[in-house]
């Protein structure tokens, strides 16, 4: 299968040979036609999976065909949770709207920063990525109207839903057009998102995605069984032992991430934490100096792994498991990627035990648990 398969024409696909996208991903192939024919479309499929790439380029085409609105009237609006995740998405707007015949203007804009100049930059946008909450703020200022929005893209979806957003999207909601083109995006399918599918989405057509289980037998899964307060001692020992020089390890919560980051330096490995409640500034620069190696291990939780764009970790450690399947088969599917083997190791407590049991069924793989007796953990 080909992207000029997909329908998409020739500007585009000079833009993504520009890019070396040579074959589309099965999300793209999927994703692309239905898009393309104004379908509304429910996508299943993990960050890594190229469903970027999925809305972006279609969502491109479909601008160039229409006139170009009014000024701060945009025409497709892009909803994503965190700042890391719109600074990223718009970066892919970007890179192929750049190479267009006549490039389309794009701007990420979130809380956190400065509200003026994303105001200033507003000028001639015709595709936004926002927060909610920024969004509202920027409605509120007039310096968008959103009643000429025609695609509307919801990103990291369940997430966004499940966040206590709720209030700021229906805000939103109520401002767009009735009539327009819906697309969801998640790496699950939480209940929450089935209940807001069936009133969102017009008669949707649902992709999904797996993960494929290819890349999971690619991943090396281990477990150690260990008291809670030991969990720590374990991980540091682990990290020694396996002489890890870039380690991402995932929390449950924004405190347990401090905690964790906090002992790790105390001990001698230098660590960050990446969550809700640090300031953008401190998230780019967490991120950036993980992935220069500057620092060795980045504590998140999963709403921020989520916008850890790395491809290949050759380490990803549960110092906690996350409450669904889906979201460990999502965590641990951050290494063994590009058909290089990574490491996925889970700290099991008793009280974990029945729930990483439920996951190894989900997942259809038995993940092997051993004591960490061997660890001299005291
Ligand atoms: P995403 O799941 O959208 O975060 O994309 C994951 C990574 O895959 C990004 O670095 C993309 O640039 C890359 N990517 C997406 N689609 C393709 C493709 N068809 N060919 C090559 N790389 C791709």
């Amino acid at each position: 299968m080909s992207f000029a398969a997909l329908g998409l024409n020739r500007d585009l696909l000079y833009a993504l040979e520009k890019q070396f996208y040579t074959t589309p991903y099965p999300i793209q192939s999927e994703a692309i036609p239905l898009i393309l024919a104004g379908k509304d479309v429910l996508g299943i499929a993990q960050t890594g999976s190229g469903k970027t790439a999925s809305y972006v380029l279609p969502s491109l085409q479909l601008l160039q065909n229409k006139p170009l609105a009014q000024n701060r009237y945009i025409n497709t609006l892009v909803l994503v949770p965190t700042r890391e995740l719109a600074i990223q998405v718009q970066k892919v707007y970007k890179s192929f709207s750049d190479k267009l015949e006549q490039p389309i203007k794009t701007l990420a804009v979130y809380g956190g920063a400065s509200i003026n100049p994303q105001m200033m930059d507003m000028n001639k946008v015709e595709v936004l990525v926002a927060t909610p909450g920024r969004l509202l703020e920027l409605v509120e200022k007039k310096a968008v109207f959103l009643s000429a929005v025609d695609v509307l893209v919801l990103d990291e979806a369940d997430k966004m839903l499940n966040l206590g957003f709720k209030e700021e999207m229906t805000k939103v909601m109520s401002l767009l057009p009735i009539k327009r083109q819906n697309l969801l995006f998640s790496a699950t399918l939480s209940a929450d998102l089935s209940s807001i599918k069936d009133v969102l989405l017009n008669n949707p057509v649902t992709v999904e995605i797996e993960v494929e289980t290819d890349n999971i037998d690619l991943i090396n899964q281990v477990a150690y069984a260990v008291e809670e307060e030991l969990k720590g001692p374990l991980l540091r020992c682990l990290i020694k032992q396996h002489q890890m020089e870039q380690v991402l390890v995932f929390t449950s919560s924004v405190h347990k991430a401090d905690m964790v980051t906090d002992k790790l330096n105390a001990n001698g490995i230098k660590a960050l934490a990446m969550h809700s409640k640090k300031s953008q500034g401190a998230r780019e620069q967490a991120l950036l100096k993980f992935k220069n190696g500057v620092v060795q291990v980045l504590v998140a939780t999963d709403l921020m792994g989520r916008g850890i764009d790395i491809p290949f970790l050759p380490y990803v450690i549960n110092y906690e498991l996350p409450r669904s399947p889906k979201d460990y088969i999502h965590r641990i599917g951050r290494t063994g990627r590009a058909k290089q083997a990574g490491t996925a190791i889970s700290l099991i407590t008793v009280e974990e035990a029945h729930h990483f049991s439920v996951i190894q069924k989900k997942m259809k793989k038995r993940v092997e648990l051993f004591t960490s007796d061997e660890f001299k953990l005291f």
